[in-house]
């Protein structure tokens, strides 16, 4: 998160200078973490309501201190079987599942056995046909663009198979590149295939030990139990999404209060009432869908926070110690060196893009220890991951460990003319935002 932060006083307890995020949020101390764990409106993800979003904000601080508790006591520990998270969601996806039978035979009987008017059938089957719209399992697309297959990139695949190996987890169906600071593991396709997913400028600002614990964190997905990543709970785990998506996305009540003024200055008033009738409905089912999602989640969220922690300690002993804290490090100044190579590109080439964003990375450090407090304000019970602070505290509590898995420097760089394309692109990509401004 990149928020310029400013000093607004001193610590009663502790004597350090306060800080704060923004002028409307909270201060906190830096020093004895004062007012830290106050729920923050300018930075928490938004619920709808600041009232749904208060209290995601403190249960995902419980659950995550519990979480945390329990795995440093034994960081061992697999999943045990079947999760109440999973068994919830696969319960939710199975009424979900009969709510659609029912609404294909009413469909079915309407068109075929009714005997009434087609005009009378066809009002009588539009109820039925937005309930289908709306259970209709949402499975994804693989994407088509950047897969690397075994023979464009036989290194990177003899790596995933190493951490799969050292990991007992199992490989990936289909490996991915793409543009995007981040990576994944993902279900996608109706036959909901394994997806890696590794965002190429992600992988050229992390060192190359931070390279293996990213990648052992996102396989551990594939084997720790986590609720939300199971085919089985495919239809609970998208239903809320969808009903936002067909309606508009975010915000819906502020889009009918624009919706209805735009139109109000092109057309007469009754027009406009009409329009914000409309967009009261839309508003009123994504307000609906979003928070039936929320609540569908909430229950499977604490188990699916445990399989984040779980691909976390994977990855400790997969990488090693330092390697998982290194990897959070960067994503924490991630933004701020994406921004830095941005203003450096036209003056560097593909290649040097590694050394450089090392270089940025040294130079972004003295900001990691705010950055790091700063990551609990902007997590909450939904969010995909605990805080980076969070994540690096259960690591932290644990010995420090060396990782079983050892990359020489030769396949390292044998990796990285493999993938000089994918650093070509991501070069252009910089100086391709640039030309637009
Ligand atoms: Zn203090
Ligand atoms: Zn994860």
């Amino acid at each position: 998160m990149s928020t310029t932060i400013m000093p607004p006083g001193r610590c009663a307890g502790c004597g350090h200078d306060l800080v704060s995020a923004a002028p409307e949020s909270a201060p906190w101390c830096p020093g004895c973490l004062w007012n830290l764990d106050e729920y923050d409106p300018a930075l928490a993800p938004w619920r709808g309501t600041k009232l749904v979003g208060r209290w995601g904000f403190r249960r995902g601080l419980r659950i995550d201190r519990a979480t945390r508790a329990e795995l440093s006591a034994d960081p061992d520990a697999g999943p045990d079987g079947t999760s109440t998270g999973e068994v919830w969601l696969s319960a939710v996806s199975v009424v979900l599942g009969l709510v659609g039978a029912v609404a294909v035979g009413y469909l079915v009987w309407l068109l075929l056995a009714s005997g009434l008017p087609a005009g009378v059938r066809v009002a009588f089957a539009l109820p039925a046909v937005l309930v289908l719209l709306l259970v209709k399992p949402a499975f994804g697309r693989v994407p088509r663009t950047g897969v690397l297959s075994e023979r464009d990139a036989p290194q990177l695949h003899r790596l995933v198979g190493d951490v799969a190996r050292a990991a007992g987890t199992p490989v990936p169906d289909v490996i991915c590149a793409d543009l995007s600071i981040n990576a994944g593991v993902a279900r996608l396709g109706w036959r909901q295939r394994s997806v890696l997913v590794i965002g190429v400028p992600l992988w050229v600002m992390l060192p190359r030990p931070a390279r293996v614990a990213l990648l052992a964190h996102e396989l551990g997905h594939l084997a720790n139990g986590d609720p939300r990543r199971v085919r089985r709970t495919l239809l609970a785990r998208t239903f809320g999404a969808r009903a936002v998506a067909a309606t508009g996305g975010r915000n819906p009540w502020l889009r009918a209060v624009h919706g209805a003024d735009s139109v109000a200055v092109h057309g007469g008033g009754l027009v406009a009432l009409l329009s914000l009738v409309v967009h009261a409905f839309l508003g009123l089912v994504n307000v609906l869908g979003a928070t039936a999602q929320l609540l569908v989640d909430s229950v499977a969220m604490p188990d699916s926070r445990r399989a984040e922690y779980r691909a976390d300690l994977m990855a400790r002993r997969v990488a090693g110690t330092d390697a998982f804290l290194q990897s959070c490090e960067v994503v924490l100044l991630a933004d701020r060196v994406w921004s830095e190579l941005w203003h450096l590109a036209p003056r560097i080439d593909g290649e040097q893009l590694d050394a450089m964003a090392a270089e940025l990375r040294e130079h972004q450090a003295p900001k990691l220890r705010l950055a790091r407090q700063l990551s609990r304000r902007g997590t909450d019970l939904w969010s995909t991951h605990p805080g980076e602070d969070q994540r690096m505290r259960l690591v932290e509590t644990l010995p420090r460990v060396d990782g079983t898995l050892h990359v020489d420097e030769s396949r390292w760089a044998d990796l990285d003319r493999e993938l000089a394309p994918w650093r070509r692109a991501v070069h252009h990509a910089l100086l391709g935002t640039r030309d637009r401004y």
